[in-house]
């Protein structure tokens, strides 16, 4: 990749931790898809030293682009364009269009009562009105405009946006439209991102297969791969210039001989969506004890999902099980609450409750104190309910703490649906 980019956060929030940040990884997603390789994130407080450091960092490092994110506020501790503008060794100049914009924009907010002329709202919009000599503003959404600055003397093109997210996604667009930034981008390349997604392969067996296509698949090297494991998931992005798809093509066609029956997306598809259309139109119930509704949230998680999610049973005690599922207390008594059999009746139980042809169950040893020898931490049986068919169950034992297993347990629960509608059709 020729052309690459470093992103810095601003703002002592986020340093600290007490917002997680959520520009760094949108930006980055933007410039990967744009052919622009991402080398660094960084994130600094609101002290205009370390901001300087960080800039000067990035620019030792080659970088051709560099977008800052925060400190565009009318208050005085919002350093950000004053201090990017010195470290360009540019002046500041008031862009009077731009004020007359942001007082505009405010008078709009606050009302025709209010005085945009007041001492310190005047001052503030004049702050944020403030251009460097020879950049170009980005016309605000909230009320800080962006600036992208052009590339000089060792100093690469850098891009000043604000910290709200929303105000940043909006404005990017426009900043990335400008003639500095246009230049910088009309020398990536033009890349490709394929996702493929599998559930039950270990990264171990993936590197495997990766290590045979190191010598069987002719250019192997042109493609950059990064695998992730997330919810019990294995991603796999490949990125690769448009030339090298017969790299690509070649690589997808040894996984799926290797991994076919994990691998069960190759179009950035989830899951969730593969659920919805195995469903083809039917209504799923879910009955769930260790999950505690985080199934029936997973499903309602997503636009349209009424159509499809008749709605939920969290039956965490016996009592629960038996009064509102119908689970007979002397099976519970016999089998104990996880056992295949008590998650068979939940999910028939769900199933005739809702009145729904698809229903599913969860019920398990989600954390510690719950568990046995024979049934330890983790242990968790699932039944999947059909209309017409047997009632399917299923055992499985989940690695990790409650919030790793009950996530482990959720995406499960979607996936042993799937399987079971689609050999239903088949
Ligand atoms: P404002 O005019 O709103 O002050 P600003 O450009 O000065 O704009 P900041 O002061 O840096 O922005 O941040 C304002 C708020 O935006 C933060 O308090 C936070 O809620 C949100 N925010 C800022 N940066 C981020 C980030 N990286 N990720 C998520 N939220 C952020
Ligand atoms: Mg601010």
């Amino acid at each position: 990749m020729s052309v690459r980019a470093g992103i810095v956060v601003t703002g002592t929030e986020v340093l600290t931790g007490r917002i997680a940040d959520q520009n760094g990884p949108w930006v980055s997603e933007e410039l990967l898809a744009l052919g622009v390789d991402v080398a660094h994130i960084t994130i600094c407080g609101d002290r205009p030293a370390d901001l300087t450091a960080q800039l000067r960092f990035l620019a030792d490092q080659d970088v051709d682009l560099i977008v800052t994110s925060g400190g565009l506020g009318p208050t005085a501790d919002d350093l950000t364009v004053a201090t990017v503008a010195a470290f360009c060794g540019r002046e500041l100049l008031l862009d009077p269009g731009l004020e007359e914009h942001i007082a505009a924009i405010i008078q709009r907010w606050r009302g025709v009562a209010f005085d945009v002329d007041s001492g310190p709202t005047r001052a503030g919009i004049r702050k944020q009105a403030l251009v460097p000599v020879g950049a170009a503003a980005v016309p605000p959404t909230g009320t800080a405009p962006g600036v992208v600055i052009p590339a000089s003397a060792g100093v690469p093109t850098i891009v000043i946006l604000p910290g709200p997210p929303s105000e940043l996604q909006a404005m990017w667009p426009t900043a990335i439209a400008t003639a500095a930034v246009a230049d910088v981008l009309s020398r990536a390349d033009e890349l490709r991102q394929e996702t493929i997604r599998a559930y039950g392969l270990l990264e171990a067996e993936l590197a495997e297969t990766l290590r045979t296509a190191e010598t069987s698949v002719p250019a192997f090297d042109r493609l950059e791969i990064t695998t992730c494991l997330r919810r019990g998931e294995l991603d796999m992005v490949t990125r690769f210039a448009v030339a090298d798809a017969p790299a690509y093509d070649a690589l997808r066609e040894l996984l799926t001989e290797h991994h076919g029956r994990q691998i069960f997306s190759f179009d950035e598809s989830t899951i969730d969506d593969h659920l919805v259309a195995a469903l083809g139109g039917r209504f799923i119930a879910t009955a769930e004890s260790c999950t505690g509704g985080l199934v029936a949230a997973r499903l309602t998680d997503r636009p349209g999902s009424s159509a499809y999610v008749a709605g939920g049973v969290v039956s965490y005690s016996n009592d629960a099980k038996t009064d509102l599922l119908g689970v007979p207390a002397t099976l519970i008594e016999t089998h104990g609450a996880v056992s295949v059999e008590v998650a068979a009746a939940m999910a028939e139980g769900a199933l005739e409750r809702f009145g729904t042809d698809v229903a599913v169950s969860t019920t398990g040893v989600a954390g510690p104190g719950g568990g046995t020898e024979a049934k330890p931490v983790g242990t968790v049986c699932f039944g999947i309910a059909i209309s017409g068919r047997p009632t399917v169950t299923v055992t499985r034992k989940f690695p990790g703490d409650r919030e790793r297993v009950r996530s482990l347990t959720t995406t499960a629960a979607l996936h042993l649906v799937v399987r079971e509608l689609n050999a239903d059709a088949g």
